[in-house]
C-alpha cells in the first residue's frame, strides 16, 4: 500500500459516491493498494479491509480519531479521541482459506465475511436473519454424523459456535471502544467501524478542497491539478491571502 495524493483521494471519494454504501470506502483502498481491483478489495476479510482502512486513515489524517457520542444512559452528548494505536487487535486479520471445527457431532468448514458478504445483508434489518445469511453464505461445508447437511439446517446452538469462530479468527473485524460518560459516570463499549467513520471524514474533506480550489481557481485562474498539487499548507496560505 501507498499513500493517496489530494488529487487521488478525491477521484477514489468521486468512485465512491457511486457504489453502495457498503462499498463506498473500497475505492481508496483499490486506490492505495498495487494493482488491486475494487472487486479484489471487496473479497478481503473484514478485519483485513479494516486494518489497511486504519493505515490510510493514519498515512491520510494522522492516528488520532475523535467523535462524539451520546451517553445511553443521560443522553448527554459527549466527544471521544482515540488513537488508532488502539483500534489494531493484536491478532492478524484472517487469512484467505477454510476453517474448519468440529463440535456436537457436527463438522464445518467455513471462511470469515467479507465486504461482499455484508452488502448482501446490508438492508435486512432482522439481526436474526442477516445473521443466518452471513452464515449459509460463508459455511463452505457441513456434516452431521458424516453426512452433508446444508447451512441452513444447523441448529442454532452450532450457528453460535460459527459465529463465535469467525469473530476469533478475524478480530480486527470487530472493534469496539470503551466510553464514558462523565456527566452521570455509566460506561459502555460502542462498535467501532472504520469503514464509516474514514469515509465520513474523507466526504467532509473532499466537499472543503472542492470549495478551497473553486476559491483559488476563481482567484488566481490556477487549473485544478496546480491547485491539489499544492501542499495542505500553502493552500490555506494563498485561502487566507483571498480571504483577506
Ligand atoms: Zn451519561
Amino acid at each position: 500500500m501507498h499513500p493517496l495524493s489530494a488529487a487521488q483521494l478525491l477521484d477514489a471519494w468521486e468512485r465512491g459516491l457511486s457504489e453502495p454504501v457498503y462499498r463506498r470506502a473500497l475505492p481508496l483502498l483499490a486506490a492505495a493498494s498495487v494493482e488491486s481491483s475494487i472487486d479484489v478489495v471487496a473479497g478481503l476479510s473484514i478485519g483485513a479491509r479494516d486494518q489497511s482502512l486504519l493505515t490510510l486513515r493514519e498515512w491520510t489524517f494522522g492516528s488520532q480519531l475523535a467523535s462524539v457520542a451520546n451517553c445511553s444512559a443521560c443522553g448527554e452528548r459527549l466527544e471521544w479521541t482515540v488513537d488508532t494505536a488502539h483500534l489494531r487487535a493484536s491478532q492478524a486479520p484472517a487469512l484467505p482459506g477454510d476453517i474448519s471445527f468440529e463440535a456436537d457431532g457436527y463438522s464445518i468448514s467455513f471462511r470469515v465475511p467479507n465486504s461482499l458478504d455484508l452488502g448482501a445483508v446490508a438492508d435486512t434489518e432482522d439481526a436474526a436473519l442477516a445473521s443466518r445469511v452471513l452464515l449459509e453464505r460463508c459455511v463452505i461445508a457441513a456434516q452431521h454424523d458424516g453426512r452433508e447437511i446444508t447451512a441452513g439446517h444447523l441448529p442454532d446452538s452450532v450457528a453460535e459456535i460459527i459465529a463465535q469462530r469467525m469473530a476469533e479468527a478475524d478480530p480486527q473485524g470487530d472493534i469496539q471502544i470503551d466510553l464514558a460518560c462523565p456527566t452521570c459516570g455509566h460506561r459502555w463499549r460502542a462498535l467501532f467501524d472504520i469503514e464509516s467513520f474514514f469515509w465520513s471524514e474523507i466526504n467532509a474533506w473532499a466537499q472543503r478542497v472542492l470549495s478551497e480550489v473553486h476559491l483559488l481557481a476563481c482567484a488566481y485562474g490556477w487549473r485544478e491539478s496546480d491547485i491539489l498539487s499544492l501542499t495542505p499548507w500553502r493552500r490555506q496560505f494563498y485561502l487566507g491571502l483571498v480571504s483577506g
